[in-house]
Formats: C-alpha cells, structure tokens, sequence
C-alpha cells in the first residue's frame, strides 16, 4: 500500500522538529531536507563540484565541503547568488528525497514525513504530499525558543524569520495547524498524536 505522504513546515523555532520526532515515535519515516542539503554540500557530496563552478572552487574544500559562512553572506547580499544555489540544491534535494520516500514506503512504511522549511514556498512540493502540517506559533515565541535553543542574537532570528514565509501564507497552504504556543511539550505530543490517529485511521 501506498504510505501517506505529509509535508511538514513551520518558521524556525515553531517546534517542527520538535513535532517529527513524535511523529517518527509514531511510526512514520522522516525526510528530512535540510539534513540531505547538509549531506549535498558535505565533504565530498554530490553538489559540491556544480557549486565550485558557479561560484569558484574556493567557495569549496575537501576537507570542509561548502564554505558555510561565506555562501551564507554571499546569498544574504545577492539574491540571485541565493537563486543560483538553490537552482543546484533543489534538484537534488527533490531526487534524493524521492528516493528516501519510495525506500521507507517499500520497507512498509505507513507515512513519510516530508520536512520542509520551504513548504510555502514551493509549489512544487505541495504537489507531492497528500497533507500539509503547519506548526505555527507567535513570533516572540519563535525569537525567545531560538536565542535559547542556538545562542542566537534577536536581530539574527529575526532576519531569518523576515527570509521565510510570512506566517499567514504558511497557514493558508495547511491541511492541518498545530499551534505550539502555549502547549507544554507534552500537550503538543498529545496533538501530534490524535491528528495521526485521525489521518491514519487503523
Ligand atoms: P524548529 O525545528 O521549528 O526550529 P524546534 O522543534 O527545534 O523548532 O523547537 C525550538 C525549541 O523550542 C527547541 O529547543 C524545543 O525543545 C523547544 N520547544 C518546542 N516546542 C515547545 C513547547 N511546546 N514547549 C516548550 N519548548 C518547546
């Protein structure tokens, strides 16, 4: 049988993670599209020699993969850096999470959890999944979990926040929000669990 495909997203600090790890608890195979981005640009990982190219051999190592910090100031200062490297990762993020995707269902898998930062961004992606789950929360909340979680400064969370969808788009494009503001880590367990049990019904 065909696995249920869900695609996850939500801001940073919005508890997403947070939520496919319930959800992996629950039975589900987790994509996780930011780890095979990490992988790609990796030593020696499968984009590094087209993003070499593009951008110059120095923007890589072998013993470091991709130049993190300076790829990370280039695409803030030019976006058409940014579109150019996400012209390499896209492809190859959508080929190997394909691929992750059809090996969890063979190995009867009865969902595979797509995460997916971009989710809102992308059209694309929203035409492969059968449900869209949004976790969304207050932006404070989102600054206030961040600056813990990572160490981060306010003004650098809040440049992130200000890169990603804006939260109403986000939650127009859901199936499903899980609103993780208030929730103490076990009520948003217990959310995650009855929205498998009524998506996946035994
Ligand atoms: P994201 O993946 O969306 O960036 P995380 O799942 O890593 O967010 O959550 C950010 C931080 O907030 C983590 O340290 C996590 O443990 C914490 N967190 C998330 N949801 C809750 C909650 N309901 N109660 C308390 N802490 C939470």
């Amino acid at each position: 049988m065909r696995s249920l495909h869900i695609g996850l997203t939500g801001g940073i600090g919005s508890g997403k993670s947070t939520v496919a790890q319930t959800l992996v608890e629950l039975g589900a195979a987790l994509v996780d599209t930011d780890a095979i981005a990490r992988r790609l640009t990796a030593p020696h990982g499968a984009a590094l020699p087209a993003i070499a190219q593009v951008f110059g051999s120095e923007m890589v190592s072998a013993q470091a993969g991709l130049d993190r910090d300076r790829m990370r100031a280039l695409a803030f200062s030019d976006p058409s850096a940014r579109r150019r490297l996400e012209g390499i990762l896209h492809p190859l993020i959508g080929e190997t999470a394909r691929a992750e995707a059809t090996a969890a269902t063979q190995a009867g898998a009865a969902a595979v959890v797509f995460d997916v930062p971009l989710l809102a961004e992308s059209a694309h992606w929203r035409g492969r999944v059968d449900r869209v789950l949004v976790v969304d929360c207050e932006e404070s909340t989102q600054v206030r979990r961040v600056m813990a979680r990572s160490g981060w400064a306010e003004e650098t969370v809040l440049r992130v926040i200000a890169q990603q969808a804006p939260r109403p788009l986000r939650r127009s494009i859901a199936d499903a929000v899980i609103f993780n503001d208030t929730l103490s880590q076990q009520a948003l367990q217990g959310e995650v669990r009855s929205l498998w049990s009524h998506w996946l019904p035994r």
